[in-house]
């Protein structure tokens, strides 16, 4: 299968700072890819070259073989669509705005389409109740899905997403994660920052680490999550168990041992 999104010796600095550092990945149709790696490694700054908001110091990424800064704004609106980790929404707009400007980049063509897709992702992300409320004045979990349903009504075939679901409870955790593996069923590619790796090894198709700007592994989950492996990562043990309803990894730290502060 094609890959959609892909990088090559992608390099990203700062000043002296070098943030990311020879990543290779691709993002493939019809797959969740999670990214996972301690706070500051990088993770976020990943996300914003793969969406094309950053541009790598060094290397390249294509989207279905284009190179992503030759790709024009508004194509590129239409082709990913991005949920970051903070939704910044400065004016006072009521949630169906906000989630109709995920259909700005189809330039109000087709109105029904736009009404469509406005409803069904009001609908799917258990928003609806919320359309007429003013953006800023929502709980953090509800501006999560609220920013998760500007990005599904986008219908953009790369979906970018930065911890989708850090703000949100079990039953919410569990709808986003079903509605971003419905939208890789249906052909689109998924890449998500996370950092539940149980959530991760549930949803995800493969999960792809990072620490200090360096890919440390990348595969199926039940391969790159190892014991080993996280605990080094993390800094701190970490346990990986089997769900035995389900057989799939869980991801558990070590307790009653002090965590290490270097
Ligand atoms: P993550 O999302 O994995 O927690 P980020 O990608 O946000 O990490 O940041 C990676 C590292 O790069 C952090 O140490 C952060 O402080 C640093 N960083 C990110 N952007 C900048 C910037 N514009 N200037 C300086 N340092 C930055
Ligand atoms: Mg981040």
């Amino acid at each position: 299968m094609a890959a959609l999104l892909q990088t090559r010796a992608v390099e990203y600095s700062v000043g002296q700072a070098q943030i990311l550092r020879g990543i290779d990945l691709t993002v493939r149709p019809g797959e969740i890819l999670a990214v996972a790696g301690p706070n500051g490694a990088g993770k976020s700054t990943l996300l914003a070259v793969l969406a094309g908001d950053l541009r790598p110091t060094c290397g390249q990424v294509t989207l279905d073989g284009q190179p992503l800064h030759g790709i024009g704004v508004k194509e590129l609106a239409r082709k990913r669509a991005v949920m970051l980790q903070e939704a910044h929404v400065s004016f006072p707009f009521s949630v169906v705005d906000v989630v109709r400007m995920g259909r700005a980049p189809w330039g109000g063509r087709d109105p029904d389409a736009d009404d469509a897709a406005v409803a069904g992702a009001l609908g799917a992300t258990d928003t609806l109740g919320l359309a007429g409320r003013i953006f800023q004045t929502l709980s953090g979990g509800e501006k999560a899905r609220v920013g998760f349903a500007r990005m599904l009504a986008q219908e953009a075939d790369v979906l970018l997403l930065d911890e989708p679901t850090a703000a949100l409870d079990i039953r919410h955790q569990e709808l986003v994660m079903s509605l971003a593996r419905q939208q890789a069923d249906r052909g689109r590619a998924v890449l998500t920052v996370l950092h539940d790796l149980s959530l991760a090894a549930a949803w995800a198709d493969r999960l792809a680490l990072i620490g200090a700007g360096r890919l440390v592994g990348i595969g199926p989950v039940v391969e790159v999550a190892t014991p080993e492996r996280l605990s080094e990562l993390y800094q701190h043990p970490i346990r990986v168990g089997l769900d035995p309803a389900t057989g799939l990894p869980t991801v558990a730290p070590r307790r009653g041992i002090a965590v290490c502060v270097a």
